[in-house]
């Protein structure tokens, strides 16, 4: 699951959506690309490798326009070339997509009988070429997309621009991150809120099933019933000095050098001002009662998972209660046998993980209390678990987890000392 970006503007597009792609680069990546409207015509740049190929692309052959969609892939389904690089085009219409559709296959055959041809070996491509086959039937750009997202089984944060209509984006969500931008007379889209920080701090966070449609100056907001909605505006604190690098050569140095702080700040978040004790944050307290838990559970993929097997530790030995350690998609496809009195814990960076979120779905089904161990406080996992317990680590970038590892340590011990004294130990 990679990058996406999105702009409505009233200045040039190109540069801007370059400068919030290098915000993106950090999830790792192996092509990149942009397309933008002018005069009324889409066109695309796109090129594997690094951004600096697709910057050497835009200066052969630049794009004008202030409207556009910028992308950085992670190849699932094709090889990492040009080819495959979105944007993916289709008649009228242009798309950047994160995510996996898992029923492109037949998607892409049906459409095929009816004579549309296809050029790459991508998922994503059949989003374009039905939302285009939608509009060639006359239908307007909003219901050719709520009519193809109703097609696709799987996982999608996209976003749409088309031809004819400089003033229209549209995006939509399903199991993949997306969040608006609210700027002064622009609106923005973003696969997450740092790919806009140097936009805007304005921020609207999409929930699963939405689908947005943005002008310069308007959002509009549908969920998953097509039934507008109001989803709230909110500030992003994101601190400047930890999105870029300052004096470091790179980012996992910097952040191994920001543990003392980062750990002294989500420490904080669990401390008494007067008294010192360890305590909850206010929002977790009272939620369920700490003392009558059953078994813990805690779910989580890769260095999280690394987190669990240490608390794991912690919460037999200080909370005196029998801990499992799961990999997510192990849990979500095992159909695990829960008591009502257990409690999941999930532990994820991003608070997006897609196997970490369907277990705490799985958990909630099974009427089991969560908690949300994230770094992310308005993510997915954090909106759907029942109490959130913030890491305080700040944006990662680096991809090999340094002050966020140690932040989800310094949560786990503090949950399960707290637990062991609510149970009298
Ligand atoms: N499945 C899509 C592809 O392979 C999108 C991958 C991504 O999220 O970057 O092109």
């Amino acid at each position: 699951m990679c990058g996406i970006i999105g702009i409505v503007g009233r200045y040039p597009a190109t540069p801007r959506l370059i400068t919030a792609l290098k915000k993106l680069e950090y999830r790792g990546y192996d092509s990149a690309g942009v397309a933008t409207l002018s005069n009324g015509k889409l066109e695309r740049r796109r090129a594997a490798g690094k951004i600096v190929n697709l910057e050497r692309a835009l200066v052969e052959s630049q794009l004008d326009g202030s409207i556009g969609i910028g992308h950085t892939r992670w190849a699932t389904h094709g090889a990492p070339n040009e080819v495959n690089a979105h944007p993916h085009a289709a008649d009228g219409v242009c798309i950047v997509h994160n995510g996996i559709i898992e029923n492109y296959s037949s998607i892409r055959s049906d459409l095929m009988d009816k004579g549309v041809t296809f050029e790459t070996e991508t998922d994503s491509e059949v989003i374009a070429k039905l939302v285009s086959d939608f509009l060639s039937e006359g239908m307007e750009p909003k219901s050719a997309v709520q009519a193809a997202i109703k097609t696709f089984r799987g996982a999608y944060g996209m976003a749409l621009v088309f031809e004819e209509h400089d003033n229209l984006m549209i995006g939509a969500r399903m199991g993949s991150p997306l969040v608006v931008g609210v700027g002064e007379g622009e609106m923005y889209l973003g696969s997450d809120a740092l790919a806009l920080s140097q936009l805007t701090k304005k921020v609207i966070y999409l929930e699963e099933g939405d689908l947005c449609v943005l002008t310069k100056t308007t959002c509009e907001i549908y969920d998953e019933n097509g039934i507008e909605v109001e989803r709230p505006v909110q500030e992003v604190e994101t601190e400047e000095d930890e999105v870029g690098k300052g004096n470091y050569p790179h980012f996992m140095l910097k952040e191994i050098f920001e543990q003392p702080k980062t750990l002294n700040r989500t420490l904080e978040a669990y401390t008494h001002p007067a008294t010192g004790e360890l305590v909850l944050p206010k929002d977790a307290q009272g939620v369920f009662d700490l003392s009558k838990i059953g078994t813990v559970h805690m779910i989580s993929c890769g260095t999280a998972h690394y987190a669990t097997r240490v608390g794991e530790y912690w919460f037999e030995q200080l909370s005196g209660l029998t801990c499992k350690c799961d990999i997510a998609s192990e849990f979500r496809y095992r159909e695990p046998v829960l008591n009502p009195s257990d409690v999941a814990v999930y532990v994820s960076q991003s608070g997006e993980t897609a196997d970490t979120l369907a277990a705490l779905r799985y958990a909630k089904s099974c009427g089991v209390k969560t908690i949300a161990i994230v770094n992310v406080p308005t993510s997915t996992i954090a909106r759907e678990a029942d109490i959130v317990l913030p890491t305080r680590a700040g944006p990662e970038i680096g991809v090999a987890s340094t002050k966020a590892f140690t932040a989800q340590l310094q949560v786990l011990l503090t949950l399960a000392a707290i637990i062991g004294s609510e149970n009298g130990r």
